[in-house]
């Protein structure tokens, strides 16, 4: 796979897929981060003087237009930023946005609206990525969290084309997965947490692999604790994962790794900030478990502390809510202070991360979630697969 900086950008007509997929609110960008990890690559394409046709998903609009789901702040954002205009395109595809393209000039830069508008882009259609791909004169690819997903403008649209690589985000993501991929440094910690078990609980398997332990908090813990037979109220449950879930702890054990799940939980009735907080070890009938408890904190900060390497996905908690955000905090920290070899993946962990104020204790924060988790079990991404393609 070649990078971008092996690529002959000058003068040319470059797509570039970035992760735009940022919050926005009544108009306005809510958080850069995105924007701001795809500026070495744009900005190294407009000193070389190529003409970038930028695009991009927003949310989930089901191949509708929904205004709301509009890249247009984006656009305005990304100009404010870089101190220069950058063009937008209402049309994904079509005469209109030819012509836009066309009339590009070296330095230029042209925002596409949002991709998903399309359902091609979903369905990864022939169709659509070669209207996608007319005007364009080579491909890079820099939205490491879509990576493993074939959608058109990731897999269909780089399969047309001959000269393509990957921008200077996915270089840093490869290089740090790979680390703890082939190289992992021990102990090794694996934390998982948050509410995508049916995504996670899957590929946990092969996710442990390199890992001593195998540290569980979020809701995901609580399919975990109903398989040992553990009380969780009417705490979040995977029902048809238990029968998975069991055979995971079995194999962990089977391998000598050790296998740590909360030993109290912070409970309420209600899920709302205003809740009568109460701390369980068996959570009582009627009680949700809505963040991991003051000794389960402690238990697990110890056994962070002494790892090497840590990989770190889902938060321990609905950390959302301020009164249900100490366990993921207090794991924040721990894993800062550990002086390890540290990677955070996942949005929600990504951000919760920033709000305990450790971001720059950890060694690398991935912009993907299931991109990264993925790359993490050993898989293959489509999106990079497509790029070593000749
Ligand atoms: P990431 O984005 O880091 O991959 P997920 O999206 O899987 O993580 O999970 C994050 C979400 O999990 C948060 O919105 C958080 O509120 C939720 N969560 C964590 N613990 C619980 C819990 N005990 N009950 C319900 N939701 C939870
Ligand atoms: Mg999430």
């Amino acid at each position: 796979m070649k990078y971008v900086d092996e690529l002959p950008v000058e003068g040319k007509s470059i797509f570039l897929r970035v992760d735009f997929n940022v919050p926005v609110k009544d108009g306005r960008v809510q958080d850069n981060t995105r924007i701001k990890a795809a500026l070495p690559t744009i900005n190294y394409l407009l000193e070389k003087g190529a003409r970038i046709i930028a695009a991009s998903h927003l949310g989930r609009p089901k191949g509708k237009m929904l205004p709301e789901l509009s890249l247009k702040p984006v656009s305005k954002r990304l100009g404010e930023i870089l101190g220069r205009e950058v063009k937008f395109s209402p049309d994904i595809i079509g005469e209109r946005v030819e012509n836009l393209k066309n009339s590009l000039k070296e330095g230029e830069i042209l925002l596409l609206e949002n991709l998903r508008f399309n359902k091609g882009e979903r369905e990864n259609t022939p169709e659509f990525a070669k209207e996608l791909s007319k005007g364009i004169e080579i491909y890079v690819n820099d939205a490491f969290g879509t990576c493993h997903r074939a959608h058109a403008s990731v897999y269909a649209l780089p399969e047309l084309i001959e000269t393509k690589g990957a921008g200077f985000l996915i270089k840093k993501e490869i290089e740090h997965l790979t680390k703890a991929l082939n190289s992992p440094l021990h102990p090794y910690s694996l934390i998982t947490g948050g509410v995508k078990v049916s995504d996670k609980i899957p590929i946990l398997r092969s996710l442990m692999r390199n890992a001593d332990r195998i540290l569980i908090g979020g809701a995901m813990a609580y399919t975990f604790l109903k398989a040992k037979g553990h009380k969780i109220g009417s705490s979040k449950l995977e029902e048809e994962m238990v029968n998975e879930a069991e055979n995971i702890m079995e194999e962990a054990e089977k391998r000598g790794k050790e296998f740590l799940l909360p030993l109290d939980h912070r409970c309420v009735k209600k899920i709302d900030e205003d809740a009568k907080i109460k701390i369980m070890k068996e959570i009582e009938k009627g009680w949700i478990g809505v963040d991991i408890g003051p000794e389960s904190e402690k238990f697990f900060s110890q056994r962070i502390k002494d790892s090497a390497m840590i990989v770190w996905n889902g938060p321990m908690g609905i950390f959302e809510i301020e009164v249900f955000s100490n366990g993921t905090e207090s794991i924040a920290s721990a894993i800062a202070s550990s002086g390890a070899y540290s990677i955070v993946g996942g949005g929600d962990s990504a951000s919760a991360v920033k709000k305990a104020g450790v971001a720059d204790r950890i060694t690398h924060i991935s912009t993907g979630g299931g991109a990264s988790l993925e790359f993490l079990s050993g898989k293959k991404l489509p999106g990079l697969m497509v790029l070593e393609k000749r």
